[in-house]
């Protein structure tokens, strides 16, 4: 082991240092694992010095063109949660995406606050002009346990003030899904009726509203299950989110059957 060059940044656990050679100490308990527990951040720097090393090197046209500006595919609004990864889920390269991210992939109504959120749409729709948003949730997802179960709630008032732009979601589940006993499938309905829910929120920003209404822009509901990798997508036509699979398969839009024909 003492041979191995990844063991050789990391950490000391009893004198709670970076070694300095070798990496490998003979004189303590030694798991890499434990000193990522102690020490977050080494992994982290590692990644960067991995990244410029590798990843950078062999992708270096990508990123030096990226300094021209960026035409993303689609704006991805989705939840916090560390397991999701947009970019990887959808296997797309830097520029590619434009990334909006908070606590429950919420979208507050036009003018209820004035916060990033609708900062961000609107530049994504009116500069750069993308023709899809994608909405998507996520199974597990702690945002929507705290909205079925606010006792969770009752030392973050941040959140819970947050998780108001989601007071649809809890009567459409409150009214509609007594019958739903199994916590585990009360949580899906509810992550599945949130992104329905801050979709309509979605459509109530002017530039949202207006993209749509001259057909420039598709609204796009999913949902992720990222313990199995699957993608559910929303279909207004049978009101079921259905698995996306096939790679000729078209993302069913949540819009795109509301429009006049
Ligand atoms: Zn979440």
């Amino acid at each position: 082991m003492a041979g191995d060059s990844r063991l050789v940044a990391f950490p000391c656990l009893a004198q709670r240092r970076l070694l300095c050679v070798g990496g490998y100490c003979k004189r303590f308990v030694y798991s890499p694992a434990r000193a990522m527990e102690i020490f977050p951040m080494q992994k982290i720097v590692e990644g960067i010095r991995q990244f410029q090393k590798d990843v950078f090197t062999s992708k270096r046209k990508l990123f030096e063109g990226l300094a021209e500006g960026q035409n993303p595919l689609a704006l991805f609004i989705t939840c916090s949660d560390s397991r999701i990864n947009p970019s990887l889920l959808t296997q797309t390269e830097p520029g590619e995406l434009f990334i909006l991210r908070n606590a429950g992939n919420i979208v507050p109504p036009y003018g209820a606050v004035a916060g990033g959120e609708a900062a961000t749409i609107e530049y994504a729709v009116n500069v750069l002009q993308v023709k899809d948003i994608i909405l998507c949730g996520h199974s597990h997802c702690g945002a929507m346990g705290g909205l079925l179960d606010p006792a969770q709630l009752e030392n973050l008032p941040a959140v819970r003030s947050w998780l108001s732009h989601c007071e649809s979601t809890d009567r459409i589940i409150d009214e509609n899904y007594g019958h739903l006993t199994d916590p585990s499938a009360r949580l899906t309905a509810t992550v599945e009726e949130n992104v329905l829910v801050q979709l309509e929120h979605l459509r109530t920003h002017p530039a949202v509203a207006a993209a749509l209404a001259r057909q420039a822009l598709d609204l796009h509901g999913w949902v992720y299950k990222f313990e199995t990798g699957q993608v559910f997508g929303y279909d207004p036509r049978t009101g079921q989110f259905s698995l996306i699979e096939g790679t000729s398969f078209a993302a069913p839009s949540a819009t795109r059957d509301l429009l006049p024909t």
